[in-house]
């Protein structure tokens, strides 16, 4: 025992260990089935679940099989109906109840977690569980209040939902809290390393009184989920890496089931030479040494301006030096365990092949076993292509590199597929807040980093993934109502291409494409002919010179909501002006009457503040994708052109639009009007022909980053499948759309045309 002089001389921690007895005397003799229609199932099959700091076993946990996923989809398909069916307001009572017994039993669920994840028990205790008890509360209130702010929005139904192991209980509260507050029922499926606290809430599920089978929850692995994914639910929620992302935007691709992503992300921590460098530090150890750096949105990319890149390069090492790592019980652990062997196996495979490729690594050696723990390092000396900058580490791995100006940092930052949060560091306002508008980020921290609440929404862009958990966005990902009804649409004829211009006339009367403002011919040379017409047979080469073009119309994204409305309306007064040239007169007024109604919306459909639980405005900004692709409804040929491009232009996207194949004359004859109306070249491109072929590209292609498709099942198949290269989001419709009604002008046309970025500013710290 040191002497006070001594003690005070090393100012070490003495050790402050939180004792593991309640989770211990919690899991003894229990024996694990899978939660179904209000009860545990006996143990079938079962696996080892293992404490990642010593790799002791805490429990047998079964492996759901197929019939046991059918079995859960059953329990919750029969309670959807009376689930539903309670007002707003008796659901709300059901999540306060889980909520207040969540509270109740914080300690146990935070010495659970920590056992079964390895995290700190602080961060478990200060941030996962109190986290995950907002998130009932607060959608407990939105239950109450589903069919005032809600109008005309019901539930999907079923929804199977898969959760990751870096925030077992808070990613169960992110799905199944706004799930149960919309109406929906759920099938949810932990992951396999980390599945102990999921079973606890099944528990209190039970005490809360549920209705039964409105929760189910079913153990295993990979195999469990992919069961989940393919089983009759209405609708998926996963959180995850970006490779099972991708498989199963594929997998549910046609099945009409509704799909939200959260996936990885390689977020930049920018710090400019005039930021708080000593916050700036803290700041990183928030950022990617939280969580083992275990955390989707890690801010594992640290930018830093050349001038104080050695300033500050020194200090992080120093601070990196002085973490504690060890056992995640003791309350003074700042670094626990990685989840499991395989993990921390992945995390050194990724740094080998960094320093490989020449990088520097900063770190402490590897501890001796037992248990998995990773020091936290530093890679320095790396090239933007270093893979430890292009790949999710998930681990307390952060890379440094420095930009000298401000456009340097955005470029860097934005040089990654992903697109989930940057953390922006400066006491210069204006430069904080410049940059937050050009990173391509979900989620956006200025002098702060790893924020959130149940009140903000929280989700990504690109690679990262689409949908937003969390506020009001994020109810909207568990309702529907604004689907259409009509008849299923066909496919339209197969097309017969004919070489160049077959009309016979001296005078060249084929129509041609229009991209980049201007008239132009088809690569391919080819025309197809519509009655009373000949016009371009658009090809693959089309699809990517559009692409192009609209590309290069950015500057149409950053002009205000102002701006565009006038251009719209200019554009609503020419459509009229040349009146009956463009089709029949009803659709013709009709299509007038629409483009003024979006034109109105251009500068309305604004973003929010929302109040979340810390000193912070956090905006939640409605941003333009930047270049969509529209395959624009068979019928209707010019209402339904109108009705789905101008949304989609109004809220400042550029778009590359497949008219009607059957009856495109309308909409090519409308490059007049956007000549006439002050529309910049590239906003809107059209490119005819076969339009099967046409979504094919644009599904594809990387620089389109959403894609609408009111098509055929078949073709709107195709879109979703195609779309799992860049994860763009797919908005599809096989049923047509009565345009000539309310439904051609639904709020839906806004909210799929914009993303949200959630921008935290401190405010009133
Ligand atoms: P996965 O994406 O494999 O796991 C996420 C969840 O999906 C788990 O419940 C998993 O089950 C389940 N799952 C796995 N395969 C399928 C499938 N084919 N169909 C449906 N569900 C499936 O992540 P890992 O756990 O394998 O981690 C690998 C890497 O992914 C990490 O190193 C990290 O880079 C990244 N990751 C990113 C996360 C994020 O939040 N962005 C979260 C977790 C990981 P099970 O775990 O039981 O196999």
């Amino acid at each position: 025992m040191p002497t006070v002089p001594e003690a005070l001389a090393l100012m070490d921690y003495g050790p402050a260990p939180e004792s593991p007895a309640i989770a211990l005397d919690w899991l003894k003799d229990r024996a694990f089935g899978h939660f179904i229609n209000g009860a545990f199932t006996k143990p079938g099959e079962t696996f080892a679940v293992t404490n990642p700091a010593s790799g002791a076993e805490l429990a047998q946990v079964t492996q759901g099989t197929d019939d046991d996923v059918a079995e859960a989809v059953k329990s919750a398909r029969a309670a959807a109906k009376g689930w539903a069916k309670l007002t707003g307001g008796q659901r709300a009572r059901y999540l306060y109840a889980l909520a207040r017994l969540m509270q109740k039993r914080e300690r146990l669920f935070a010495v659970l977690e920590t056992l079964d994840n390895g995290k700190p028990i602080r961060e478990s205790r200060d941030i996962d569980v109190p986290l995950a008890v907002r998130h009932f509360y607060h959608h407990a209130g939105w239950a109450e209040l589903l069919a005032d702010e809600f109008p005309g929005m019901r539930p999907h139904g079923v929804c199977g939902q898969i959760i990751p192991w870096n925030f077992p209980l808070l990613m169960l509260a992110w799905k199944v809290a706004p799930a149960l507050a919309a109406g929906n029922t759920v099938v949810l499926k932990p992951a396999e390393f980390t599945p102990l606290t999921a079973l606890l809430f099944a528990e209190l599920c039970v005490e809360a009184g549920l209705p039964k089978g409105v929760v189910n929850i079913v153990t295993g692995d990979g195999r469990t989920g992919a069961a989940l994914v393919a089983a009759e639910v209405d609708k998926i929620a996963f959180t995850g890496s970006t490779d099972v992302g991708r498989l199963i935007r594929r997998e549910t691709a046609g099945s009409g089931k509704a799909l939200t992503l959260e996936l990885g992300g390689k977020s930049p921590f920018i710090v400019f030479a005039e930021a708080d460098l000593d916050a700036a530090v803290e700041g990183v150890v928030d950022a990617i040494w939280f969580n083992q750096g275990e955390v989707c949105c890690a801010g594992s990319r640290i930018l830093v301006q050349e001038q104080v890149a050695e300033r500050f390069t020194a200090r992080l090492k120093l601070r990196m030096a002085k973490l504690r790592l060890g056992d995640p019980l003791d309350k003074s652990t700042d670094i626990g365990a990685v989840v499991h062997p395989t993990q921390l196996e992945r995390i050194r495979g990724l740094v080998d092949k960094a320093i490989a490729q020449g990088a520097i690594l900063h770190q402490a050696p590897m501890p001796e076993g037992p248990g998995s723990f990773c020091p936290p390092g530093l890679l320095t000396d790396l090239g933007a292509a270093n893979i430890a900058h292009t790949e999710e580490i998930f681990g307390p791995i952060v890379t440094l590199m420095t930009f000298r100006t401000p456009g340097e940092a955005v470029e860097l930052a934005n040089n990654t597929r992903y697109g989930l949060a940057a953390s922006i560091w400066s006491e210069n306002i204006t430069t904080a807040l410049d940059i937050a508008g050009q990173v391509k980020a979900g989620v956006v921290w200025i002098n702060g980093t790893n924020m959130f609440d149940a009140n903000a929404p929280f989700g990504g862009m690109r690679e990262s993934g689409f949908g937003r958990e969390g506020a009001r966005e994020g109810m909207l990902a568990y309702l529907t109502g604004d689907e259409a009804s009509g008849k299923e649409r066909k496919a339209p004829e197969a097309l017969s291409p004919l070489p160049g211009s077959a009309t016979g006339d001296a005078v060249d009367r084929t129509r041609k494409l229009y991209i980049g403002g201007a008239q132009k011919r088809p690569d391919g040379g080819y025309s197809y002919a519509v009655p009373g017409a000949q016009v371009p047979m658009g090809s693959r080469k089309d699809i990517r010179n559009a692409v192009e073009a609209a590309h290069k119309a950015s500057g149409w994204s950053k002009v205000t909501g102002h701006n565009r409305a006038q251009v719209l309306y200019f554009l609503a007064e020419n459509i009229a002006a040349r009146g009956k040239d463009l089709g029949p007169k009803d659709e013709v007024a009709l299509a007038v009457e629409r483009a003024f109604y979006w034109a109105a919306w251009a500068d309305k459909y604004d973003g929010r503040v929302h109040s979340t639980a810390s000193a912070n405005i956090t905006l939640a900004l409605k941003e333009p994708f930047g270049v969509m692709g529209v395959i624009c409804p068979e019928e209707a040929p010019l209402l339904g052109f109108v009705s789905t491009v101008l949304p989609a232009i109004a809220m400042g996207n550029r778009v590359v639009a497949v008219p009607s194949q059957s009856n495109p004359v309308p909409a090519l004859d409308l490059y007049q009007v956007f000549d006439t109306s002050d529309l910049p070249g590239g906003v809107v491109n059209i490119v005819t022909g076969p339009r099967a072929e046409l979504t094919d590209t644009l599904a594809k292609h990387d620089d389109v980053a959403a894609l609408w498709v009111f098509a055929e099942p078949e073709t709107c198949r195709l879109a979703e499948t195609l779309s799992a290269g860049n994860l763009k989001p797919v908005w599809t419709e096989a049923r047509q759309r009565d345009w000539s009604g309310p439904a051609g002008q639904s709020r839906s046309f806004l909210r799929r045309a914009v993303q949200v970025k959630t921008v935290w500013v401190p405010y009133g710290a």
